[in-house]
């Protein structure tokens, strides 16, 4: 699956994505991750990205002719069956677990990161969605889009090193959404805080009900 994020901070995505997890996935060739800094793609000699808002208002609006012909250059269009273009903004969709098993069906993500005051109302019209992170503005769209990158790569199979993990997690297994039940590792007993006694006996039946009885 390849992942193509417009930014004006490349950087932030290639240092985020050259560790752990998605790193893996990288050098596994399983996902590909690409930034495209759309400031490479102004017209204008001060290579400006944003202007003042018509009927003005306070801040600076990311113009739509950088973007567009950045996706452009990538080949990026919208309708097409197995790609989808996002855009990051807090007024969007708000990302979760089911919309990461369905972008994990497809073979490419385009994700668009604002800036400043966000963007000309033109740009949404070249996107298939406007996703949210959540309901707080942050100053930019790189934290949402590397966190929809790695919410959808660890469900490709393959990346995680143990796709066992993917099926007991809090949100996951087929789209159910339940919370993993309590675990432990080694010591057995820490400033008097003890492992439950269940845990330790090798008995899978005891295990796998006390497992359940503790999931919420
Ligand atoms: N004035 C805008 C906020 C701009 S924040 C408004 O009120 O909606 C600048 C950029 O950061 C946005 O264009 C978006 O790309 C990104 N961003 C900020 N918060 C976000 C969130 N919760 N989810 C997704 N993107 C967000």
């Amino acid at each position: 699956m390849k992942f193509d994020i417009l930014t004006l901070f490349p950087d932030i995505i290639y240092s985020y994505s050259a560790e752990s997890i998605l790193k893996r996935g990288q050098k596994a060739g399983l996902i590909k991750i690409a930034a495209h800094n759309f400031r490479d793609y102004t017209k204008d000699k001060q290579r400006h990205v944003d202007d003042k808002p018509y009927g003005g208002g306070a801040g600076m609006v990311l113009q739509v002719q950088p973007i567009y012909d950045c996706l452009k250059k990538i080949n990026a269009k919208k309708g097409k069956s197995k790609t989808k273009i996002l855009i990051m903004d807090p007024a969007g969709k708000k990302f979760d677990q089911r919309m990461a098993e369905k972008f994990s069906k497809l073979d490419r993500l385009v994700l668009v990161c604002g800036r400043y005051e966000g963007f000309d109302e033109r740009i949404y019209k070249l996107a298939d969605e406007k996703i949210s992170a959540g309901d707080y503005v942050l100053s930019g769209g790189e934290l949402p889009a590397l966190t929809i990158v790695e919410a959808v790569a660890r469900l490709i199979p393959g990346v995680l090193g143990n796709d066992e993990s993917l099926l007991e997690e809090t949100h996951g297994g087929k789209s159910k959404i339940m919370r993993e039940y309590p675990q432990f590792t080694r010591p057995e007993n820490f400033l008097g805080s003890k492992v439950p006694k269940v845990l330790l006996s090798g008995n899978h039946k005891k295990i796998a009900e006390w497992r359940k009885k503790h999931s919420k």
